[in-house]
Protein backbone atom coordinates (compact mmCIF):
# COMPACT_ATOMS: atom_id res chain seq x y z
CA UNK A 1 0.00 0.00 0.00
CA UNK A 2 1.46 3.71 -1.07
CA UNK A 3 2.24 5.42 2.04
CA UNK A 4 2.11 9.24 0.22
CA UNK A 5 -1.46 10.66 1.42
CA UNK A 6 -3.26 11.75 -2.01
CA UNK A 7 -6.68 12.65 -0.34
CA UNK A 8 -9.67 11.51 0.55
CA UNK A 9 -11.72 9.30 -2.35
CA UNK A 10 -15.61 8.07 -1.91
CA UNK A 11 -16.93 5.06 -4.65
CA UNK A 12 -20.29 4.56 -4.73
CA UNK A 13 -21.51 0.96 -5.70
CA UNK A 14 -18.08 -0.59 -3.67
CA UNK A 15 -19.25 -3.95 -2.39
CA UNK A 16 -17.72 -5.89 -5.59
CA UNK A 17 -17.18 -5.91 -9.76
CA UNK A 18 -16.02 -2.59 -10.66
CA UNK A 19 -16.29 -0.26 -7.95
CA UNK A 20 -14.56 -2.87 -5.20
CA UNK A 21 -11.85 -2.91 -7.55
CA UNK A 22 -11.45 0.67 -8.32
CA UNK A 23 -11.62 1.46 -4.32
CA UNK A 24 -8.54 -1.28 -3.43
CA UNK A 25 -6.80 0.67 -6.53
CA UNK A 26 -7.33 4.07 -4.91
CA UNK A 27 -6.25 3.12 -1.32
CA UNK A 28 -3.33 1.34 -3.02
CA UNK A 29 -2.59 5.10 -5.24
CA UNK A 30 -2.89 6.69 -0.98
CA UNK A 31 -6.25 7.58 -0.67
CA UNK A 32 -8.44 7.69 2.06
CA UNK A 33 -11.49 5.79 1.04
CA UNK A 34 -15.16 5.98 2.49
CA UNK A 35 -16.76 2.78 1.29
CA UNK A 36 -20.35 3.06 -0.47
CA UNK A 37 -23.31 0.43 -1.27
CA UNK A 38 -26.73 -0.72 -0.49
CA UNK A 39 -27.30 -1.65 3.13
CA UNK A 40 -27.61 -5.39 2.52
CA UNK A 41 -24.23 -5.32 1.30
CA UNK A 42 -22.28 -3.78 4.32
CA UNK A 43 -20.62 -6.75 5.45
CA UNK A 44 -18.72 -6.97 1.49
CA UNK A 45 -17.70 -3.27 2.11
CA UNK A 46 -16.63 -4.13 5.80
CA UNK A 47 -14.28 -7.10 4.12
CA UNK A 48 -12.84 -4.49 1.85
CA UNK A 49 -12.43 -2.03 4.80
CA UNK A 50 -10.46 -4.77 6.70
CA UNK A 51 -8.32 -5.60 3.48
CA UNK A 52 -7.26 -1.77 2.79
CA UNK A 53 -6.36 -1.37 6.65
CA UNK A 54 -4.19 -4.57 6.86
CA UNK A 55 -2.06 -3.21 3.97
CA UNK A 56 -1.98 0.25 6.03
CA UNK A 57 -4.47 2.19 4.48
CA UNK A 58 -7.54 3.94 5.53
CA UNK A 59 -11.22 2.70 4.42
CA UNK A 60 -14.25 2.76 6.15
CA UNK A 61 -18.35 1.80 4.91
CA UNK A 62 -21.20 4.33 4.52
CA UNK A 63 -24.23 2.58 3.16
CA UNK A 64 -26.70 4.60 1.33
CA UNK A 65 -29.10 4.55 -1.33
CA UNK A 66 -27.39 6.31 -4.15
CA UNK A 67 -30.80 7.36 -5.70
CA UNK A 68 -32.31 8.98 -2.23
CA UNK A 69 -30.96 12.86 -2.28
CA UNK A 70 -31.13 13.17 1.46
CA UNK A 71 -28.76 10.04 1.82
CA UNK A 72 -26.82 10.90 -0.94
CA UNK A 73 -26.13 14.53 0.86
CA UNK A 74 -25.54 12.58 4.33
CA UNK A 75 -23.14 10.23 2.92
CA UNK A 76 -20.50 13.19 1.88
CA UNK A 77 -21.15 14.72 5.36
CA UNK A 78 -20.35 11.57 6.73
CA UNK A 79 -17.15 11.20 4.50
CA UNK A 80 -16.06 14.35 5.46
CA UNK A 81 -16.83 14.13 9.00
CA UNK A 82 -14.75 10.39 9.07
CA UNK A 83 -12.22 11.43 7.22
CA UNK A 84 -11.63 15.08 6.78
CA UNK A 85 -12.76 16.17 3.35
CA UNK A 86 -13.13 15.07 -0.12
CA UNK A 87 -11.10 14.82 -3.10
CA UNK A 88 -12.79 12.53 -5.54
CA UNK A 89 -16.17 11.33 -6.08
CA UNK A 90 -16.60 8.31 -7.99
CA UNK A 91 -20.29 7.82 -8.65
CA UNK A 92 -19.87 4.14 -9.74
CA UNK A 93 -23.03 2.59 -8.64
CA UNK A 94 -25.37 1.59 -11.07
CA UNK A 95 -27.98 -1.46 -12.29
CA UNK A 96 -28.85 -2.83 -15.45
CA UNK A 97 -31.98 -4.38 -16.99
CA UNK A 98 -32.31 -5.92 -20.41
CA UNK A 99 -36.19 -5.46 -22.30
CA UNK A 100 -37.11 -4.34 -25.46
CA UNK A 101 -38.69 -1.29 -25.52
CA UNK A 102 -42.00 -2.43 -26.12
CA UNK A 103 -40.94 -4.66 -23.12
CA UNK A 104 -40.09 -2.18 -20.65
CA UNK A 105 -42.64 -1.54 -18.28
CA UNK A 106 -42.69 2.37 -16.39
CA UNK A 107 -41.20 0.84 -13.21
CA UNK A 108 -38.36 -0.34 -14.50
CA UNK A 109 -37.82 2.23 -16.85
CA UNK A 110 -37.69 4.54 -13.87
CA UNK A 111 -35.53 2.43 -11.33
CA UNK A 112 -32.83 2.16 -13.95
CA UNK A 113 -32.78 6.12 -14.19
CA UNK A 114 -33.09 6.82 -10.84
CA UNK A 115 -30.22 5.09 -9.79
CA UNK A 116 -27.98 5.38 -12.69
CA UNK A 117 -29.12 8.96 -14.08
CA UNK A 118 -30.43 10.91 -10.90
CA UNK A 119 -27.70 9.01 -8.61
CA UNK A 120 -25.14 9.73 -10.74
CA UNK A 121 -26.78 13.36 -10.79
CA UNK A 122 -26.53 13.44 -6.69
CA UNK A 123 -23.43 12.16 -5.98
CA UNK A 124 -21.81 14.81 -8.78
CA UNK A 125 -23.56 17.56 -7.12
CA UNK A 126 -22.88 17.02 -3.69
CA UNK A 127 -19.60 16.35 -3.86
CA UNK A 128 -19.22 19.35 -6.38
CA UNK A 129 -20.80 21.53 -3.29
CA UNK A 130 -18.51 20.03 -0.68
CA UNK A 131 -14.99 20.56 -3.27
CA UNK A 132 -16.45 23.95 -4.07
CA UNK A 133 -16.52 25.08 -0.24
CA UNK A 134 -12.78 23.05 0.20
CA UNK A 135 -11.59 25.36 -2.44
CA UNK A 136 -8.84 23.28 -3.42
CA UNK A 137 -10.01 21.69 -6.51
CA UNK A 138 -10.99 17.82 -6.96
CA UNK A 139 -12.04 15.33 -9.63
CA UNK A 140 -15.97 13.67 -10.23
CA UNK A 141 -15.71 10.55 -11.61
CA UNK A 142 -19.07 9.00 -13.25
CA UNK A 143 -19.63 5.33 -14.43
CA UNK A 144 -21.29 5.78 -18.23
CA UNK A 145 -20.98 2.35 -20.76
CA UNK A 146 -20.03 1.61 -24.23
CA UNK A 147 -24.03 1.58 -24.19
CA UNK A 148 -23.82 5.34 -23.05
CA UNK A 149 -21.93 6.20 -26.38
CA UNK A 150 -24.48 4.33 -28.73
CA UNK A 151 -27.51 2.48 -28.37
CA UNK A 152 -27.60 -1.23 -28.13
CA UNK A 153 -30.54 -3.42 -29.03
CA UNK A 154 -32.42 -4.47 -25.66
CA UNK A 155 -30.72 -1.97 -23.38
CA UNK A 156 -32.68 1.42 -24.20
CA UNK A 157 -33.26 2.45 -20.62
CA UNK A 158 -30.11 1.59 -19.51
CA UNK A 159 -28.37 3.39 -22.49
CA UNK A 160 -30.38 6.59 -21.87
CA UNK A 161 -29.61 6.38 -18.36
CA UNK A 162 -25.83 6.28 -19.12
CA UNK A 163 -25.46 9.05 -21.31
CA UNK A 164 -26.55 11.06 -18.22
CA UNK A 165 -22.94 10.48 -16.48
CA UNK A 166 -20.75 12.71 -19.58
CA UNK A 167 -18.60 15.29 -18.15
CA UNK A 168 -19.14 18.54 -17.21
CA UNK A 169 -17.15 21.75 -17.35
CA UNK A 170 -19.05 24.34 -15.71
CA UNK A 171 -16.73 23.02 -12.60
CA UNK A 172 -13.61 23.79 -14.52
CA UNK A 173 -12.94 27.64 -12.70
CA UNK A 174 -12.99 25.79 -9.03
CA UNK A 175 -10.39 23.56 -10.24
CA UNK A 176 -12.75 20.57 -10.05
CA UNK A 177 -12.62 17.97 -13.45
CA UNK A 178 -15.61 16.15 -14.05
CA UNK A 179 -15.12 12.58 -16.36
CA UNK A 180 -16.84 9.45 -17.19
CA UNK A 181 -15.61 6.05 -17.89
CA UNK A 182 -17.36 3.82 -20.66
CA UNK A 183 -16.64 0.31 -19.81
CA UNK A 184 -17.38 -2.45 -22.13
CA UNK A 185 -18.01 -6.06 -20.71
CA UNK A 186 -16.18 -6.41 -17.89
CA UNK A 187 -15.75 -9.53 -15.98
CA UNK A 188 -18.51 -8.39 -13.24
CA UNK A 189 -21.95 -9.52 -11.64
CA UNK A 190 -24.09 -7.13 -13.02
CA UNK A 191 -24.86 -8.88 -16.61
CA UNK A 192 -25.30 -11.99 -14.88
CA UNK A 193 -27.85 -10.87 -12.58
CA UNK A 194 -30.30 -8.77 -14.99
CA UNK A 195 -29.91 -10.56 -18.76
CA UNK A 196 -33.15 -11.85 -19.90
CA UNK A 197 -32.44 -14.76 -22.42
CA UNK A 198 -35.87 -15.15 -23.50
CA UNK A 199 -36.16 -11.99 -25.33
CA UNK A 200 -33.08 -11.94 -26.86
CA UNK A 201 -30.05 -14.80 -26.82
CA UNK A 202 -28.23 -16.45 -23.95
CA UNK A 203 -25.94 -14.25 -21.91
CA UNK A 204 -23.39 -16.22 -22.81
CA UNK A 205 -24.10 -16.10 -26.89
CA UNK A 206 -23.97 -12.30 -26.29
CA UNK A 207 -20.92 -12.08 -24.44
CA UNK A 208 -19.27 -14.21 -27.18
CA UNK A 209 -20.47 -12.31 -29.92
CA UNK A 210 -18.86 -9.00 -28.03
CA UNK A 211 -15.54 -10.43 -27.80
CA UNK A 212 -15.73 -11.11 -31.43
CA UNK A 213 -16.60 -7.49 -32.43
CA UNK A 214 -13.49 -6.39 -30.21
CA UNK A 215 -10.07 -5.62 -31.30
CA UNK A 216 -8.26 -7.47 -27.72
CA UNK A 217 -10.26 -11.01 -28.20
CA UNK A 218 -11.75 -10.81 -24.70
CA UNK A 219 -13.86 -8.95 -21.76
CA UNK A 220 -12.39 -6.82 -19.46
CA UNK A 221 -11.37 -7.19 -15.80
CA UNK A 222 -12.59 -4.66 -13.43
CA UNK A 223 -9.06 -3.66 -12.75
CA UNK A 224 -9.12 -2.30 -16.53
CA UNK A 225 -11.20 0.43 -14.94
CA UNK A 226 -9.90 0.78 -11.89
CA UNK A 227 -6.46 2.09 -13.93
CA UNK A 228 -8.22 4.66 -16.03
CA UNK A 229 -9.87 5.83 -12.95
CA UNK A 230 -6.86 6.28 -11.25
CA UNK A 231 -5.39 8.16 -13.74
CA UNK A 232 -8.48 10.61 -13.86
CA UNK A 233 -8.41 10.89 -9.98
CA UNK A 234 -4.55 11.87 -10.05
CA UNK A 235 -3.13 15.55 -9.84
CA UNK A 236 -1.30 14.35 -13.44
CA UNK A 237 -5.35 14.51 -14.77
CA UNK A 238 -5.97 18.33 -13.97
CA UNK A 239 -5.90 19.49 -17.27
CA UNK A 240 -8.62 16.70 -18.67
CA UNK A 241 -12.00 17.13 -18.09
CA UNK A 242 -15.77 16.82 -19.93
CA UNK A 243 -15.03 13.33 -21.26
CA UNK A 244 -16.02 10.31 -21.51
CA UNK A 245 -13.36 7.80 -21.63
CA UNK A 246 -13.63 4.39 -23.60
CA UNK A 247 -12.41 0.75 -22.07
CA UNK A 248 -14.01 -1.24 -24.37
CA UNK A 249 -11.50 -4.07 -25.56
CA UNK A 250 -11.78 -1.59 -28.80
CA UNK A 251 -15.45 -2.95 -29.66
CA UNK A 252 -15.73 0.42 -32.63
CA UNK A 253 -12.68 -0.69 -34.27
CA UNK A 254 -14.18 -3.82 -36.22
P1 LIG B 1 -21.97 -4.71 -10.03
O1 LIG B 1 -23.37 -5.14 -10.07
O2 LIG B 1 -20.90 -5.71 -9.70
O3 LIG B 1 -21.80 -3.47 -9.03
C1 LIG B 1 -22.73 -2.41 -8.97
C2 LIG B 1 -22.88 -2.03 -7.51
O4 LIG B 1 -23.79 -0.91 -7.42
C3 LIG B 1 -23.49 -3.18 -6.68
O5 LIG B 1 -22.65 -3.48 -5.59
C4 LIG B 1 -24.82 -2.63 -6.24
O6 LIG B 1 -25.25 -3.08 -4.97
C5 LIG B 1 -24.55 -1.13 -6.26
N1 LIG B 1 -25.81 -0.37 -6.29
C6 LIG B 1 -26.91 -0.63 -7.04
N2 LIG B 1 -27.89 0.25 -6.75
C7 LIG B 1 -27.39 1.07 -5.79
C8 LIG B 1 -27.93 2.18 -5.08
N3 LIG B 1 -29.19 2.61 -5.29
N4 LIG B 1 -27.15 2.81 -4.15
C9 LIG B 1 -25.87 2.37 -3.92
N5 LIG B 1 -25.31 1.34 -4.57
C10 LIG B 1 -26.06 0.69 -5.49
O7 LIG B 1 -21.68 -4.04 -11.44
P2 LIG B 1 -20.33 -3.53 -12.11
O8 LIG B 1 -20.17 -4.30 -13.36
O9 LIG B 1 -19.23 -3.49 -11.13
O10 LIG B 1 -20.77 -2.07 -12.54
C11 LIG B 1 -20.23 -0.88 -11.99
C12 LIG B 1 -20.66 0.27 -12.89
O11 LIG B 1 -20.10 0.10 -14.19
C13 LIG B 1 -22.17 0.35 -13.07
O12 LIG B 1 -22.60 1.69 -13.09
C14 LIG B 1 -22.38 -0.29 -14.42
O13 LIG B 1 -23.57 0.15 -15.06
C15 LIG B 1 -21.13 0.15 -15.16
N6 LIG B 1 -20.81 -0.71 -16.31
C16 LIG B 1 -20.52 -2.02 -16.12
C17 LIG B 1 -20.24 -2.81 -17.23
C18 LIG B 1 -19.89 -4.28 -17.12
O14 LIG B 1 -19.82 -4.95 -18.15
N7 LIG B 1 -19.66 -4.82 -15.94
C19 LIG B 1 -20.25 -2.25 -18.51
C20 LIG B 1 -20.56 -0.91 -18.65
C21 LIG B 1 -20.84 -0.14 -17.54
Amino acid sequence: MASVFKGIALVTGAAHGIGRAIALRLANDGFHIALNDIPSKKALLDDIAQTVGDKGGRAFAICADVGEEEQVKEMVHGTVKTLGGLDVMVANAGIARVNSLTGTPADVWDKVLRVNARGVYLCYRFAALQMIAQGRGGRIIGASSVAGKRGYIGLGAYSASKFAAGGALELGKHGITVNSYAPGIINTPIWESTFVPSDYTSFEEEKNKYVGDTAVGHVGEPEDIASLVSYLASKEARYVTGQCFSADGGIFLT
